[in-house]
């Protein structure tokens, strides 16, 4: 998982903005991060690994700005934290830097493509599939003549998978979407400033209003002219399996996505409440108190909560310089993060038949020192609610779960990851419960929880190369 956002401006440089877009954004990936600035004449570009205040602690040179942005936070996984494959990418002509790129979101015939630019003499830097999006369009433009427009409808047409995009050409912005439309992408306006961004947190701060999101399939430009919608004529044929609907990525209300945003239409925070209502209502354990892991299942936990009657409390007090629990490289990282991340308030457990609500089980790893931390503060019994369904299937489109082997949800049955997880109970949100959370679940990719693929999986993604993923 990643964070794009674009911007264009009437004239003033806009890298201040972006800034506080990309750090808005910087939950959605804390690996490395990138800000492609061009003033209508040249593309400059810096990248850096790491987090956006330390990477952009200055401005990289006074010379670092123009009023057209693009910019990328990169999500972390193992082995692969190199600044080759990080994000925004560049194509350079004789003449300079021509093309900028940034995505969100995994393709699914990377290797299918990368032949055959390979075999066309394109090299690769890394194994990022921005950079293979970017050159792609860059083949098709500039090497074979099609103007910009065809070239990414050729791209659209060819390559798989989930991609959110911005790109920089010559004197205007694009903002590109898969068509299926899997990750988010905003559009906001205001003040004489466009901005698309994967969240609309971004858009907040950069004092814009939401005006709608880049629909499936389609190319959005913004230039002096204004913004120019270019659906897509037929995103049909692009689809597979006879798919009329998108398929956003469910995952993204249940944990990735911000409370604040607005996603796919809808902000997470009151969808994450409806996940925790959904909970309450199907439940028939006797609580005392509803306790979230912060900070994913708050709002999970609230619904649940206010549906339930019980009084609510925040008995895990969370440190929040540690980051994301489940990108700490390793099993042993993993495990010593839990009680880095987390200390039980005592007072709140104390003789207390404890609702525990998380927003997802992976591993199982973070769940068990957690029912263990709570049962050690005195908890007299600890209830696992989960704000979604047993997670089975890795994902193939941009977010980071592991290989099915290590999903402990589709090796064991829920009695015995109860019983693994020493809970008193635990209850997931059914399939049925998830869609009807989600308006009926028509519009949503759920593949990590039902194993139904909208994207076939043609060639298993990537772990090739050079610490084998490549990651957009
Ligand atoms: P695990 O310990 O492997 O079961 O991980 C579960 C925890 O990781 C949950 O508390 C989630 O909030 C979090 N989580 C779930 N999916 C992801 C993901 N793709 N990236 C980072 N964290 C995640």
């Amino acid at each position: 998982m990643c964070g794009v956002m674009g911007m264009y401006s009437g004239g003033t440089d806009v890298f201040p903005d972006v800034i506080n877009g990309l750090f808005q954004m910087q939950h959605r990936g804390q690996d490395a991060c990138g800000i492609a600035l061009a003033d209508g004449k040249r593309i400059r570009l810096h990248r850096g690994l790491g987090y956006v205040r330390d990477v952009f602690r200055n401005r990289p040179a006074p010379e670092f700005s123009g009023h057209i942005a693009c910019g990328h936070v990169r999500y972390p996984t193992q082995g692969s934290n190199r600044l080759d494959n990080a994000q925004p990418h560049l194509v350079t002509t004789l003449s300079g830097p021509m093309l900028a790129l940034g995505s969100n979101g995994d393709l699914t015939n990377y290797w299918e493509i990368r032949r055959f630019l390979e075999a066309e003499g394109i090299d690769f830097w890394g194994t990022n599939d921005g950079e293979l999006l970017l050159k792609y369009i860059a083949f098709h433009h500039i090497r074979k003549g099609l103007p910009l427009l065809d070239a990414i409808r050729r791209m659209q047409a060819d390559v798989k998978g989930a991609y959110s995009a911005c790109l920089i050409a010559r004197d205007k912005l694009y903002a590109i979407r898969d068509p299926y439309a899997i990750r988010p992408l905003a559009i906001g306006a205001g003040g004489g400033n466009w901005v698309v961004a994967s969240e609309t947190n971004a858009l907040d701060i950069c004092h814009v209003d939401l005006v709608d999101e880049v629909a499936p399939g389609e190319v959005v430009e913004f230039s002096r002219d204004g913004m120019r919608r270019l659906p897509h004529p037929d995103v049909q044929s692009l689809r597979a399996n006879g798919r009329t609907t998108p398929a956003h990525c469910v995952f993204e209300h249940v944990y990735f996505s911000r409370p604040d945003s607005i996603v796919f239409g809808e902000r997470s925070y009151d969808v994450r409440k409806r996940f925790g209502a959904w909970l309450a209502e199907h439940d028939d354990v006797q609580g005392d108190v509803v306790v979230p892991v912060p900070d994913s299942s708050n709002a999970v936990a609230l619904g649940y909560a206010q549906a339930s009657a019980l009084p609510f409390e925040f008995g895990l007090v969370r440190n929040h310089y540690i980051g994301r629990t489940f990108i700490s490289p390793g099993q042993a990282g993993r495990d010593d993060g839990v009680k880095l991340k987390f200390n039980p308030l005592r007072s709140v457990f104390k003789n207390k038949r404890v609702i525990l609500v998380d927003d997802s089980i992976v591993r199982g790893t973070t769940s068990r020192k957690l029912v263990r931390m709570v049962r050690g503060a005195g908890a007299k019994e600890v209830h696992l609610r989960i704000g979604s369904p047993i997670t089975q299937y890795s994902c193939y489109y941009g977010v980071d779960t592991p290989t099915r082997e290590e999903l402990i949800g589709s090796r064991l049955s829920t009695e015995m990851i109860r019983h693994h997880l020493t809970a008193d109970s635990l209850m997931y949100m059914s399939l049925e419960g998830l869609r009807e959370c989600v308006g009926g679940g028509a519009n949503f990719c759920m593949a990590c929880f039902d194993g139904n693929y909208p994207i076939p999986i043609t060639e298993a993604k990537a772990w090739e190369g050079d610490d084998g993923r490549a990651v957009g």
